[in-house]
């Protein structure tokens, strides 16, 4: 069963008229499940805002009074993230939500989903990319306080690297951090790459794989089945973090990756299918998406996979990267080898 974490003060949670991440998504995105009959097949839950002792287990006491005195006068947080009035409490109500959908794992649901979450850009002591609280961070060291697990796989699909993330846990083994982008020459926050695989202890886990402008389905497909079982199966996640951000999308506005819709559907089947044979803890973060209309397909494709309905469908688009892809999977395995049994 599919537990669905949302509030409708999500929509709090909005930079602006003239800012592509607008508020009312989440909202809308609730309205198609029910449209689609998404909610006869999950339950859905409202959050609390996070506390501020769960945000500061991630974000120095400094970067969260900021945050706090931005959102009493409005201001800026970064040069791409305006900071309205109110924003603290909104970004604070989305890691309540990532919190509450990792809890309900543990309370019967093998899967769950918060509508406004996936905030990977925000680090320890500061922040870009329209992000202020690492909802991912803050969820995995709520779990790790509460219960008894101790290995967090993230899976970060998002078209930006998850950079805020990758800070956060390039030191730490207990995060298995795989992300998937548009390669950082062409894209926001320009990192990413496929040397960056850790440090210290944490060497080996941080995966980076890049990919580079107008790559389709078939790369994304080649590049997931070559790493990312191997790593479940070696590894042995407790808990599976999907960022499922759909800025991959053909129609995003901010990128040039060219995913169709049924990739959402199929990937999020892959996803639910590792997390079955390991875990059987799944926690769904519906991250960035820029073409709203999109995006809401998008993410209806993953809940479809996820309660086992139908997908949406459009007219699918050909990928001329995957020789390119090959290559650099490759070169990716050759890096990890010391780490894990690519060789096998
Ligand atoms: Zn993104």
């Amino acid at each position: 069963m599919l537990a669905i974490t949302h509030h409708r003060d999500y929509k709090k949670y909005d930079l602006g008229m003239d800012h592509p991440l607008i508020g009312d998504k989440p909202e809308k995105t609730i309205e198609f499940f029910k449209e689609k009959n998404i909610l006869s097949y999950a339950d859905l839950f409202e959050p609390q805002k996070a506390a501020e002792k769960d945000i500061s287990t991630v974000h120095d006491r400094d970067y969260i009074q900021l945050v706090k005195h931005l959102s009493r006068t409005g201001g800026m947080l970064a040069l791409d993230t305006p900071a309205p009035k109110g924003i603290y409490e909104a970004a604070a109500l989305a890691c309540g939500g990532s919190i509450l959908a990792a809890e309900k794992l543990y309370t019967g649901y093998n899967y769950s989903m918060n509508t406004l979450g996936g905030f990977h850009h925000a680090s320890r002591r500061n922040s870009s990319g329209f992000c202020f609280f690492n909802d991912i961070a803050v969820s995995i060291e709520h779990i790790r306080g509460e219960k008894k697990t101790r290995r967090f796989l993230i899976i970060d699909l998002d078209v930006h690297h998850g950079n805020g993330t990758q800070d956060i846990y390039y030191n730490d083994p207990s995060v298995l951090n795989i992300s998937f982008h548009q390669d950082g020459r062409t894209l926001y926050p320009g990192s990413g790459f496929i040397h960056e695989i850790g440090e210290g202890d944490g060497k080996g886990f941080t995966v980076n794989m890049p990919f580079l402008p107008g790559t389709g389905n078939e790369s994304y497909f080649y590049a997931f089945e070559e790493i990312v079982p191997i790593l479940v199966e070696e590894f042995k996640p407790q808990l599976i973090i999907y960022q499922a951000g759909v800025d991959t999308h053909h129609s995003d506005p901010l990128a040039e990756i060219n995913l169709t819709l049924l990739f959402y559907f199929n990937i999020a089947g892959k996803i639910k299918k590792l997390a079955k044979e390991s875990c059987n803890k799944l926690l769904i973060l519906l991250g960035g998406g820029y073409n709203s209309i999109s995006s809401i397909k998008a993410y209806y494709n993953i809940a479809a996979a996820l309660v086992d309905k139908k997908p949406l469908f459009e007219e699918e688009i050909k990928d001329p990267n995957l020789g390119k892809t090959k290559k650099k999977v490759k070169e990716l395995k050759k890096i990890l080898d010391p780490f894990w049994g690519f060789k096998r």
